[in-house]
């Protein structure tokens, strides 16, 4: 009997302490991502393989698939899954199929008087932040997303306590200003990323980029990891907070099947992942849970039948291809103009195939022709411009990670983090 007291008393005192949460969403993360992370980062192949952020904190694996016959997901279906509980279709933002509205984390967690934030590098009205917020038909009805930041609320209070992202050109309209709005609600805004230091009380509304940050490889590569740590100094005082992290554009470096790109993106988001650690081991009342919503591309680390990956190219790329493209196709010598973005030669022949299409001004083919041939050096495959199906990882950290181990639906991510709610 004294024994059970006992036990009664640490559970009771072990499960009320854990009531701040930290929620971080790769978008477009699947396991292969956190593969070609932790091979690009081991320089010298003879050496023994270093663990990553990600390969100390995996725990599980969670299966996507939306509610119809398609099996592969948006980023919209996944983030309703992964904060309602329930699978709708590709397109929903925290909607049933017959538009009903589904109730969000974030909307039970107001609800509990936690401190909501969310953190971004896409527009703060993007499908996955969306999902945690607002209710729309379709994703990409942003005016009206944004709209819901300010209308929606829960105790009279706008759902989001701070939030942290692009999306400018959502928020900042002809027709409404939600900037300007949440300020007279008493929000401390900004729209000028330089000055993030300068925000120092919640509640907070930092919108600094008129759609997405700029990727991470070319401008601003600690952004996301920035903001995190922000966003936790800012939350650190309050009673319990809701934190979700996404790092939006890895999905985005994806859909480009632009390598570089991506593992820079993984790159910010382990820094950020390292922050929110830290933040656990100083304040063991908090759950750290990182997942994706779906992986994108069908990234390959070898290809072409060939056994080996080479990462020098990769390292050697030093911006996107979408920006690299753009200044070479419009480039009045692309030789000269190539150093500038790549620190590896351009064979002739390339420089041949690429000339003749920037001369027949098929900037399409051009960009297509440049990201096969980056691909071709590092033997990277890809096997789609979209998402595929495969199984995402799920890492966690705190004193509830075996709540998030092994495989599950990613609605039973949300339905464990709910219980965690009090
Ligand atoms: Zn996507």
């Amino acid at each position: 009997m004294k024994a059970c007291l006992i036990c009664l008393v640490f559970f009771t005192s072990f499960s009320a302490l854990s009531q701040n949460i930290i929620y971080m969403i790769g978008d477009g993360m699947g396991p292969n991502y956190l593969t070609a992370y932790r091979y690009w980062l081991q320089k010298n192949p003879n050496k023994q393989i270093d663990q990553t952020i990600f390969d100390e904190l995996w725990t599980g694996m969670a299966k996507t698939h939306p509610d119809d016959n398609t099996f592969i997901t948006d980023s919209a279906s996944a983030a309703t899954a992964l904060n309602t509980q329930v699978k709708s279709y590709n397109g929903a933002i925290s909607v049933t199929a017959d538009q009903t509205p589904l109730t969000t984390i974030l909307e039970k967690s107001k609800k509990l008087n936690y401190t909501n934030a969310i953190v971004v590098t896409s527009q703060i009205t993007h499908a996955t932040p969306a999902a945690f917020y607002a209710h729309q038909e379709l994703r990409k009805q942003y005016p009206q997303i944004a709209d819901q930041i300010v209308d929606n609320k829960i105790n009279n209070q706008p759902i989001l306590d701070l939030m942290l992202g692009g999306g400018i050109k959502d928020l900042i309209r002809d027709d409404r200003n939600i900037l300007a709005e949440l300020q007279q609600l008493g929000y401390q805004t900004q729209a000028d990323y330089a000055k993030l230091d300068q925000l120092n009380k919640l509640p907070a509304a930092g919108i600094y980029f008129d759609k997405g940050f700029p990727s991470a490889i070319d401008e601003y590569p600690n952004r996301l990891a920035d903001m995190t740590e922000k966003a936790l100094s800012l939350l650190a005082s309050t009673n319990k907070f809701f934190l979700m992290v996404e790092s939006s554009q890895i999905d985005w470096c994806g859909h480009s099947n632009d390598i570089a790109c991506a593992l820079a993106e993984m790159n910010d988001f382990a820094k950020a992942i390292k922050i929110a650690k830290h933040y656990v081991d100083t304040h063991p009342d908090t759950q750290l849970v990182i997942t994706a919503d779906h992986e994108t591309g069908g990234l390959s680390i070898g290809s072409d039948g060939v056994y080996k990956w080479q990462t020098q190219y990769i390292d050697q790329t030093k911006s996107s291809i979408r920006v690299a493209s753009k200044a070479l196709f419009s480039a009045k010598s692309l030789a000269k103009t190539w150093s500038k973005y790549f620190q590896f030669e351009l064979e002739e022949t390339n420089l041949q195939a690429l000339t003749k299409l920037q001369k027949a001004g098929d900037e399409k083919q051009f960009k297509q022709k440049l990201t096969q041939y980056i691909n071709e050096k590092s033997f990277t495959g890809w096997t789609s411009g979209g998402h595929t199906a495969a199984d995402v990882p799920i890492l966690s950290y705190g004193k509830h990670s075996q709540l998030f181990s092994g495989f599950m639906d990613n609605t039973e991510i949300a339905k464990k983090l709910d219980s965690l709610l009090r």
